[in-house]
C-alpha cells in the first residue's frame, strides 16, 4: 500500500463515519478503512489523537492570477490553502483580465497544474468582464472546465440578465454563485449600516441590500429551476429568505468564518481588515448564522479570501479595498470557537467544509468512501495555533484575527494520497 495513516479518529458524514481506525491509501485512493489494516505500506503515519476528514474544500477565494500577482498568485494562494487544511478550492473570475472566457479559464487550469499541490475549480463570469450587461462564454467555460458562474464582487443588477443567466446555467446545472447586493442601496458605504456606522460616521451599506437581491435570485431560480448558491450570506433576514425559499427551489448557502466571529463594533478600531464586502453585521445576525450553521441550514463555510497588496490596504478606512485573507485561518477559527465550544459537531463541521460544498459543486471528492481521491484534511485538536501573518504563506497579510491564540488546527493536508503540507 502506498500510504496507511493508523489509529486517527476518521469523521466522514458521508458514510455515516466517526470512529478510530486505520485509513489505507493506494494509487492515490482511499482503498480501505479498517480497525487495523495487517498489510504494511511504504509510509505509515502515526494518526493517534488526531482528526481525519475527507479533504475540506474553499468554495470561495480569489487568487488574484492573472492580473494582480503583487497580491496573490496561483502558487502562493494554493500553498496557503494547503497549510489552511484545504485540498480543494473553487476560484472566483475577477481576474485581470476576468475569467469570462474559455482562455482565461484553460490559463487557470494549466497554470495550477504546473504549480499548485491541490485541486483547483475556476469559476466563471455570469456576464462579460463582469460588467452585468451581455453573457459571458458560459458554455464553452462549462466545456473547458468551470464549475460553476459568478459576477462575485460585482453582482448583477440587470434582473433580466440573471434571469437569463439561470436560464442558460440550468442548461448546464452549473450553480450561479450569488453575490447578492443592490448596488444603489450600497453606494458609497464602507460598513454595515446601524448603531456603529451612525456613531462612527461612517457611510453605511443598508442590510436590506443583500436581503432584496437574495429574495429576487430565490424567485428567479424557482422559476427557472437553476441551482442557485448564495455567496457570504450575511443577515439574519437574507438566512430566513434562503430558508423560506428553500421548500420550492435548489438553493444553498454559503458564510465566512469572520461572519460567524466579528461583529461591526470591531470597526471601531478603524483597522482595514475590517473591512469587507458584505460588511461585519450585527450582534443579532452573527447568532443567526451561528445557529443555521449549527442547525445545518447554511451549507457550507467559505472562507472569500480577499487578498490584498499592504500599501493599497495601508489608507484611511474609507479608501481601503474590500476584503481579508482567510485561508490560512478558517480551520482553526472554527475548531477553536465553534467546535471546541460544543456548538458545532464534528460531523457537522465536515459537512460545511468537504461534503456539502463537494456536492453544491458536484465535484468527486469531498468522501473518504473507497474509491475515492484520497483527499485527507488532518487536525489536531490540541495544536497551539496563534495567527500571525508574517508566518502566512499566502502573499497578502490582511487579516482581523492577528494574535488570536487558537487551539486546535491543520496538522497535515494530503492530496491524491500524497502529503502536500504538513507541520
Ligand atoms: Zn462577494
Ligand atoms: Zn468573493
Amino acid at each position: 500500500m502506498q500510504l496507511i495513516l493508523r489509529q486517527g479518529r476518521i469523521v466522514d458524514p458521508s458514510q455515516k463515519l466517526d470512529k478510530v481506525a486505520d485509513l489505507g491509501i493506494e494509487d492515490g485512493r482511499v482503498a480501505e478503512i479498517a480497525p487495523a489494516i495487517r498489510k504494511k505500506a511504504r509510509k505509515e503515519i502515526d494518526a493517534r489523537g488526531l482528526l481525519l476528514f475527507p479533504g475540506f474544500i474553499d468554495m470561495h477565494v480569489h487568487l488574484r492570477e492573472p492580473g494582480r500577482e503583487d497580491a496573490e498568485t496561483i502558487e502562493t494562494g494554493t500553498n496557503a490553502a494547503a497549510r489552511g487544511g484545504f485540498t480543494a478550492v473553487a476560484c472566483m473570475p475577477n481576474t485581470q483580465p476576468v475569467n469570462d472566457s474559455e482562455a482565461v479559464t484553460a490559463f487557470i487550469l494549466e497554470r495550477a497544474r504546473e504549480v499548485s499541490k491541490i485541486a483547483v475549480y475556476p469559476v466563471g463570469a455570469i456576464t462579460k468582464g463582469s460588467q452585468g450587461k451581455t453573457l459571458a462564454e458560459i458554455g464553452e467555460m462549462y466545456r473547458t472546465g468551470i464549475v460553476a458562474v459568478s459576477d462575485d464582487g460585482h453582482s448583477v443588477q440587470d434582473s433580466q440578465v440573471m434571469r437569463r443567466a439561470m436560464e442558460y446555467s440550468a442548461l448546464f446545472g452549473l450553480p450561479v454563485i450569488d453575490h447578492c447586493e443592490d448596488r444603489d442601496l450600497t453606494a458609497g458605504g464602507v460598513m454595515h449600516e446601524g448603531y456603529y456606522s451612525t456613531s462612527l460616521g461612517l457611510r453605511g451599506m443598508n442590510p436590506a441590500a443583500e436581503e432584496l437581491h437574495v429574495v429576487r435570485d430565490a424567485i428567479l431560480a424557482r422559476q427557472t429551476g437553476a441551482r442557485l448558491h448564495i455567496a457570504h450570506l450575511s443577515t439574519r433576514r437574507s438566512l430566513e429568505a434562503v430558508v423560506h425559499a428553500r421548500k420550492e427551489a435548489a438553493i444553498t448557502c454559503e458564510v465566512t468564518p469572520h461572519h460567524l466571529l466579528l461583529t461591526d463594533a470591531e470597526v471601531c478600531s478603524y483597522s482595514t481588515n475590517m473591512k469587507m464586502n458584505p460588511p461585519l453585521r450585527s450582534r443579532e445576525d452573527v447568532d443567526a448564522l451561528v445557529g443555521a450553521t449549527a442547525s445545518g441550514d447554511i451549507d457550507a463555510i467559505a472562507t472569500d479570501h480577499a487578498p490584498h497588496n499592504i500599501n493599497d490596504k495601508m489608507v484611511e478606512f474609507d479608501r481601503a479595498p474590500f476584503g481579508i485573507v482567510g485561508l490560512e485561518t478558517a480551520v482553526s477559527l472554527i475548531y477553536d470557537r465553534l467546535v471546541r465550544p460544543g456548538i458545532l459537531t464534528l460531523d457537522r463541521m465536515a459537512r460545511l467544509f468537504a461534503s456539502n460544498p463537494a456536492r453544491i459543486l458536484k465535484l468527486d471528492r469531498g468522501t473518504l468512501a473507497p474509491g475515492a481521491w484520497a483527499d485527507v484534511t488532518v487536525i489536531d485538536p490540541e495544536l497551539d495555533c496563534e495567527v500571525k501573518s508574517e508566518n502566512f504563506c499566502s502573499r497578502s497579510r490582511n487579516t482581523p484575527f492577528e494574535g488570536w491564540k487558537l487551539r486546535g488546527g491543520p496538522a497535515m493536508t494530503i492530496v491524491q494520497g500524497k502529503v502536500v503540507w504538513s507541520l
